[in-house]
């Protein structure tokens, strides 16, 4: 089978994301980009608690099933549309992970509330992306655009969330940071009108992040 250390990635993440409480049942997906430019994706509709690297599917940069028995994810048009836009990314997570699609019902992005934003936005915010019906190149147009050139998270409006790196397991590690904003923001929402950093604040955070280098930010 082609690509097994990657397949294995993509069924570790897919369960961990259901492990995390990001997903539950099969409402999320995860996908990679193979080094030939096609993309392995998690199968529409099964328990990820059983996902076998097998399981797997890979499908063309257009979402053309290469191979593989079961179905690629319904949301296969919005992974490769992000794709084909974001040539510096190389794995993606979407869930309907609860504070952010709860954020995402009310119409709202989240702002430069905490200066854990950066690691998931070089604008300082989580932008949110229009809504429209799930599976369609439409809302793989409309998350495109909310991520730009520079953000790793978007949220979708009335759906749940987008993640983006250079591999799955950085998408989901990103999709908890992603999802801790969130709560922050939505309790911070509740008992009062949240402080938001300024652009420079957040200039600064940034900075220092990108001066680790390789390093992840340690959240300390
Ligand atoms: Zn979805």
């Amino acid at each position: 089978l082609l690509y097994q250390k990657l397949r294995e990635e993509v069924a570790r993440v897919a369960r961990a994301t259901v492990a995390s409480g990001l997903v539950t049942g099969t409402s999320g997906n995860v996908s990679a980009r193979t080094p030939e430019g096609d993309v392995l994706i998690t199968p529409s509709g099964l328990d990820y608690s059983v996902l076998e690297p097998e399981d797997v599917c890979l499908v063309d940069p257009n979402g053309e099933p290469k191979e593989g028995e079961l179905a690629p994810s319904t949301e296969t048009p919005m992974h490769t549309g992000i794709y084909r836009a974001r040539t510096d990314v190389d794995g993606i997570v979407h869930t309907h992970s609860k504070f952010a699609t709860t954020l995402a019902c009310l119409g709202l992005e989240i702002p430069s509330v905490h200066y854990m934003v950066a690691v998931l936005s070089g604008e300082g915010r989580v932008p949110l992306a229009p809504y429209t019906t799930y599976g369609t190149e439409e809302l793989a147009r409309h998350a495109s655009e909310a991520l730009g050139g520079s953000n790793s998270a978007c949220l979708l409006q009335n759906h749940g969330t987008i993640t983006v790196a250079k591999s799955p397991e950085k998408a989901f590690s990103l999709s908890v940071v992603l999802e801790d904003m969130a709560e922050v923001y939505y309790r911070a929402l509740l008992l009062g009108e949240p402080i938001i950093l300024t652009e420079e604040q957040m200039g600064e955070v940034s900075a220092k992040i990108h001066s680790y280098g390789q390093s992840k930010p340690s959240g300390d």
